[in-house]
């Protein structure tokens, strides 16, 4: 018998309120290392404000995070992202004047700075060494030729691919994807899915997402949300014939997208 893999994160009791309002209520779940993740619900059910708590650009009115047993709730974003936890926003990042390029390399940079010993160092040795990742970045989301472009002149979504480029130079071991295939076409959605899927497995994955043949397709464990509370957390089979999930959705449109 194998050892289950070890828990990478886990929510206790995690909150949200703005003002009165619980965007985010006592939602406790765990991520195992290695998981393809996918946190699925309606609009509004809280799984960007959940994300904003786990990469640290909001902070939690209760409750805790622990990366590798290690409680984070209280550390900035900066130092969840020295310890390896990145996202992609629902909304953009990057730095739209910059070439493509350049967007990945300030991020394996960044990522570079965090490190101790020669690794903190930004020489040009460093340089070097990130301009090649950066590179191979590219490639792997499926954007090789278009280094030198400014990322504003990138469509919809060629911007994503970079999104998850940028992501992925700062060497997480928690990647959080926040709608990566929202608008994007069949095409480029496909592409991403593939990227996602073959990501290595030090990669542990924790995916919002509307499109749910990508979620069943990528999915290992899914979670489901709904007004701010965790309804549930289980393999893709069992979440997918679940009464309490159908209702959930009843009366919306997003479960056929
Ligand atoms: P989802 O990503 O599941 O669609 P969100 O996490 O974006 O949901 O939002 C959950 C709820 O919290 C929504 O009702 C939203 O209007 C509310 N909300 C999100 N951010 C804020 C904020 N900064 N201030 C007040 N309410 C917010
Ligand atoms: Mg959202």
């Amino acid at each position: 018998m194998t050892d289950p893999a070890p828990d990478l994160l886990e929510l206790r009791g995690v909150s949200k309120h703005f003002g009165s309002f619980r965007a985010v209520d006592e939602v406790g779940f765990t991520v195992r290392a290695g998981a393809r993740h996918a946190v699925i619900g309606p609009n509004g059910a809280g799984k960007s404000t959940l994300f904003g708590l786990v990469s640290g650009t909001l902070a939690a009115t209760a409750g805790s995070l622990l990366l590798d047993g290690r409680d984070v709730t209280r550390l900035p974003v900066h130092r969840r992202v020295g310890l390896g936890i990145a996202a992609t926003f629902q909304h953009s990042s990057l730095f739209l004047p910059e070439t493509v390029l350049e967007n990945v390399l300030l991020a394996a940079l960044r990522r570079a700075g965090t490190g101790t010993g020669f690794g903190g160092r930004r020489t040009a040795g460093a340089r070097a060494a990130a301009t090649a990742r950066a590179r191979t970045l590219l490639e792997r989301v499926g954007l090789p030729t278009r280094h030198d472009v400014p990322a504003a002149e990138l469509s919809h979504g060629e911007r994503r691919q970079l999104e998850v480029a940028v992501a992925l130079a700062t060497e997480p071991r928690l990647l959080l994807l926040d709608e990566p295939a929202a608008g994007m076409s069949p095409a480029e959605t496909e592409r991403l899915t593939k990227l996602i899927a073959a990501l290595p497995e030090e990669v542990t994955v924790l995916l919002i997402e509307h499109d749910l043949d990508m979620v069943f397709e990528l999915a290992d464990t899914v979670t489901v949300m709904h007004l701010g509370n965790h309804l549930t957390t289980g393999p893709p089979d069992a979440v997918r014939a679940s009464a309490e999930v159908q209702s959930a959705y009843l009366g919306t449109t997003e479960v056929s997208s």
